[in-house]
């Protein structure tokens, strides 16, 4: 498909679920949105336990009833909740017992048909997403246009647009190009993971909840096991680099802990690999700033805290949510406080998320999951951020998350 005008209203790199959400937001609002995604979809990524609080933001994007419409059709996963266990203890969260207002149920997604079908709804709704092309490089010295060059093999070309949303995920492409990285405060963790044909029979297994379990005798390495409902699942391992110095590929880093792991083993039963194992280091980023004269950063390529709880993809809608109308008030001339109205607001649930992944690591926030007597309403605060409302102030646990969850700590080391 040709490029549909010589100068955009926004331009958007990236057609992940940040970047798609965003384009249907601004095409529904009438402006001109390309999307420029360096794949051509479908295509794999990692990422695949939603969270409900999404299903609150695709709703806000008009993408909600696609969502479920498709589901059976391409095998998303009902999900009610989260189930964890460690050395013989099981604790169950269901989300639909939790404090904030808003969904309780959401879905468990092959990425390749998500993320496709998101971007096929943003190009529905007026967006242009352009596959292949990959952003090079930007330019912001024109006062009117933000130049942005893209290549496809041999195909070199420039675009313009009035201003610019980097959705590029681990690409990060404006804090590549703008040296905008920052250091994470987290260590450098390692991640494997595979997709496998099982019937997930054994142990006390409830297909409709993400599975993560603690290894038996290294508390800080953990595994999930996402059930999809096409009788496919996704496995993986999280943990500090020291766990897979000793290995030499991505199938020794994931199978040579998962059999450190009988109740895992157990619950998987049968099982046969349909997706080889594949190794990621270092994903956890941050930035110096989120927002600049004529571009804002949205979902990963911001901020990634880890993978536990699965948060990525909530924050990347979260942070679509909160952009698109300020970009929409700023092309309408009225100044806009990217601060005050992006980066403190979309922080706000970020450090919720990051209180208690640092206390999932250090094993805190583990001792309260697996406190068996835990008071009816405070497990519904901690249902709801695990249910992704992050961003929820009227929640103790989010209003003063490392206070609070410092107190609950003591409480539940105590009895
Ligand atoms: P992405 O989904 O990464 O999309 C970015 C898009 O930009 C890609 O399609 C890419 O091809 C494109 N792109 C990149 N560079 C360029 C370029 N130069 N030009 C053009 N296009 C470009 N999150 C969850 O919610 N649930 C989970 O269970 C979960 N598990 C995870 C497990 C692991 C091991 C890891 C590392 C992450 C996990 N995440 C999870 C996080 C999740 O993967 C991300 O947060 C989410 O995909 C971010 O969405 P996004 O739209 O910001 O970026």
């Amino acid at each position: 498909m040709p490029f549909q005008h010589d100068a955009y209203d926004v331009i958007i790199i990236g057609a992940g679920p940040a970047g798609a959400t965003a384009a249907a937001m601004l095409a529904q609002a009438g402006k001109s949105v390309v999307v420029i995604e360096r794949s051509f979809f479908p295509r794999f990524s990692i990422g695949e336990s939603l969270l409900p609080q999404c299903m609150t933001y695709l709703a806000e994007a008009g993408l909600l009833d696609a969502v479920t419409a498709h589901a059976d059709k391409l095998g998303f996963q009902f999900k009610d909740g989260a189930a964890f266990y460690r050395n013989g203890e099981h604790t169950l969260f269901d989300f639909q017992n939790k404090s904030s207002a808003g969904p309780g149920t959401t879905y468990q997604v092959k990425r390749e048909h998500f993320d496709q079908l998101l971007a096929e709804r943003a190009a529905a709704y007026g967006a242009e997403v352009h596959y292949g092309y990959t952003v090079t490089a930007v330019d912001f010295n024109a006062a009117e246009y933000v130049q942005v060059t893209i290549d496809k093999a041999d195909e070199h070309q420039t675009i313009k647009g009035r201003f610019l949303l980097d959705a590029s995920g681990f690409g990060r492409v404006l804090p590549r190009l703008l040296e905008l990285e920052y250091p994470s405060d987290f260590p450098v963790r390692q991640a494997a993971f595979c997709h496998l044909k099982t019937t997930l029979s054994g142990g006390q297994f409830d297909r409709n909840k993400i599975l993560i379990t603690v290894h038996p005798t290294a508390p800080e390495l953990w595994f999930w096991l996402i059930p999809f409902a096409d009788g496919t699942a996704s496995l993986g391992v999280v943990g500090g680099t020291e766990y897979f110095a000793d290995v030499d590929t991505p199938e020794q880093a994931l199978w040579q802990r998962v059999h450190e792991e009988p109740y895992l083993l157990e619950v998987l039963g049968d099982y046969q690999v349909i997706r080889p194992a594949q190794l990621i280091t270092g994903y956890s980023a941050n930035v110096s700033t989120l927002y600049g004269d004529r571009f804002a950063l949205l979902g990963n390529a911001g901020e990634f805290l880890d993978p536990v709880f699965s948060s990525g993809v909530t924050i990347a809608l979260k942070s679509s949510s909160l952009a698109v109308p300020l970009v929409l008030q700023q092309l309408n001339g009225a100044k806009v406080d990217w601060e005050q109205d992006y980066t403190l607001p979309l922080r706000k649930g970020i450090s919720t998320f990051r209180s208690f992944v640092k206390g999932w690591y250090d094993t805190r926030f583990q001792d309260v999951i697996f406190y068996q007597q835990q008071q009816p309403e405070v497990k519904t605060m901690i249902c709801s951020i695990l249910a992704g409302y992050a961003w929820d102030t009227d929640n103790p646990y989010v209003r003063e998350s490392e206070r609070r969850l410092r107190v609950l700590v003591e409480l539940c080391q105590e009895s």
